[in-house]
C-alpha cells in the first residue's frame, strides 16, 4: 500500500540533492576539518561553504555567527546552559523566562537550571498557543539573564511574536534565544530584523539529515561551551566535524532558502483543503490554532470522543502516518504539556491529532486523507457508549 506522510513536525525526508552534495564527503573527501594537508583542506573549505548557507539562509551578519551542533536540541541547551552558566559565574542574576508550550530540548533544559539553584518563569499561553506581551512585561527582571521563546511550536504551529519579545527585552537588555526549528524553511527567518542574540535550528526538518544542527549566535553574546577539547568550531563546540551532515545542512539550508516562497504557498493551500475537509465532514472538532498565526503545513485538531493513539494506528492501517503530538511525548500516556498550556481538558487532550504536510504532499493524497479520516472517526465514534449517549441528547445523528 502507498503511504502518506503527514508528519513533516517530526522528520522530514532527505532532498535527493543534499545527499548527492554529501555523499562525496563520506567517501573520497574524507579527511578531517582540522588536518591542514589536502584532504583536511577539502574538509574545512566544505565546513566553510556550509556555514555560509546556514548565515545566508536566517541573515546573521557573518557566517562566524553560526556553530554547528549535534542537533537542534543540543543547540537549545548550549544556548541557555551556556548563557546560565556565564551570568553565574559573574553573579549578574539567576533569572530565565521561557514559554509553557516549548519543546522539552527547552523546557527540560530550563528544570535542570531550577535544580541548580536557577529561577524560572514559565509564561502561559492563551487558548491557541500565543504568549501574551503584557505576561513578558510583568515578568522581566533586573535580574533576567536570558529570555528564551521558540518561533514556532512543534505540535500546533502556534507562531510567536519574537520580535515584539525582543522589543521587549531590549529595554531590558536581557539576551533572546529563540527554537526556530520548526519556522526555519516555512517562515521569513531573519535573525536581524527579529532581534534574537541566539537561534536554534535542525536539518532534519528541513530536508536534511538527522544529527545536525546549529546554533546562531549573535556577535558579542558571551555564552559558556557546553562541550570541551579540541579548539574546533573557534573554539565554540569540541570536537572532530561532522563534515557530511554539516555538508547537508548546508545544502539544505539552501533549498530551503530558494524553494520557500513556492514551498509555502503549497503548504497552505492543501493544509486549507485539508482543514476545510475535515470540518465539512466531522462534527465535533477543534483547532487548536488560529490560522493566521500558524504554521502552514500544520494542522492540529481535537476529535471529541475519539482516543488520538487509538486513532492514530487506524490511520496506519488505512496508510496514512500522523501523530498524536511531538514524537517525544507518542508512546507515553501523558497527554502533551502544550495542549494542556492551551487549557484543554484531558480528555479532549487525548483526542488530538497533528496532521504535518510537507512539500512532497500532494491534492491526491490530502483528498485521499479526507475521504479516509471521516470514515474511521465515524466507525470508532459507533463503538463509543459516551458518543451514543451524547448524540442523543444533543440529536446528533
Ligand atoms: C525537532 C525539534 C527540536 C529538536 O531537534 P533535534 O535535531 O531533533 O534534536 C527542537 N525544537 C523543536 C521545536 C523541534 O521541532
Amino acid at each position: 500500500m502507498k503511504r502518506i506522510y503527514l508528519d513533516h513536525n517530526a522528520t522530514t525526508p532527505v532532498h535527493p540533492e543534499v545527499l548527492e552534495a554529501m555523499l562525496p564527503f563520506m567517501i573520497d573527501q574524507f579527511g578531517n576539518g582540522s588536518s591542514i594537508h589536502t584532504y583536511g583542506r577539502e574538509a574545512r573549505s566544505a565546513i566553510d561553504d556550509a556555514r555560509e548557507q546556514v548565515a545566508a539562509l536566517i541573515n546573521a551578519k557573518s557566517p562566524s555567527e553560526i556553530v554547528f551542533t549535534g542537533t537542534g536540541t543540543e543547540a537549545d541547551n548550549y544556548a541557555i546552559k551556556g548563557i546560565a552558566e556565564l551570568q553565574h559565574s559573574r553573579n549578574s542574576g539567576n533569572h530565565v523566562i521561557t514559554s509553557s508550550i516549548e519543546h522539552h530540548a527547552v523546557l527540560h533544559t530550563c528544570h535542570h537550571l531550577e535544580k541548580h539553584g536557577f529561577e524560572v518563569t514559565y509564561l502561559p499561553v492563551d487558548r491557541y498557543g500565543l504568549i501574551q506581551l503584557d505576561d513578558l512585561r510583568e515578568a522581566v527582571r533586573d535580574t533576567t539573564i536570558l529570555i528564551s521563546i521558540m518561533h514556532a511550536n512543534n505540535e500546533t504551529g502556534a507562531i510567536e511574536p519574537i520580535g515584539e519579545i525582543c522589543e521587549v527585552a531590549q529595554q531590558h537588555g536581557s539576551p533572546v534565544h529563540t527554537d526556530a526549528v520548526q519556522s526555519v524553511g516555512k517562515l521569513p527567518v531573519d535573525v536581524q530584523a527579529l532581534g534574537v542574540s541566539m537561534l536554534s535550528l535542525s536539518a532534519h526538518k528541513i530536508y536534511g539529515p538527522k544529527g545536525i544542527g546549529a546554533l546562531y549566535i549573535r556577535r558579542g553574546t558571551r555564552l559558556e561551551n557546553l562541550l570541551h577539547g579540541g579548539s574546533h568550531e573557534r573554539n565554540r563546540r569540541a570536537g572532530s566535524e561532522n563534515v557530511p551532515a554539516i555538508v547537508g545542512l548546508g545544502a539544505a539550508a539552501a533549498l530551503a532558502q530558494k524553494d520557500r516562497e513556492t514551498s509555502v504557498e503549497h503548504l497552505a493551500h492543501l493544509t486549507n483543503k485539508l482543514r476545510k475537509g475535515l470540518h465539512k465532514h466531522i462534527d465535533r472538532i477543534h483547532e487548536n490554532s488560529k490560522p493566521e498565526h500558524s504554521l502552514p503545513g500544520t494542522l492540529n485538531i481535537s476529535f471529541e470522543y475519539i482516543e488520538g493513539e487509538s486513532l492514530i494506528l487506524r490511520l496506519d492501517m488505512e496508510g496514512i502516518c500522523v501523530s498524536t503530538g511531538s514524537a517525544c511525548t507518542s508512546g507515553s500516556m501523558e497527554p502533551s504539556h502544550v495542549l494542556a498550556a492551551l487549557g484543554l481538558p484531558p480528555q479532549l487532550a487525548q483526542g488530538t491529532v497533528r496532521f504535518s504536510l510537507g512539500k512532497d504532499n500532494t491534492e491526491a493524497e490530502i483528498n485521499e486523507v479526507i475521504e479516509k479520516v471521516p470514515k474511521v472517526v465515524e466507525q470508532m465514534r459507533a463503538m463509543s457508549p459516551a458518543y451514543k449517549r451524547s448524540s442523543k441528547h444533543v440529536g446528533v445523528k
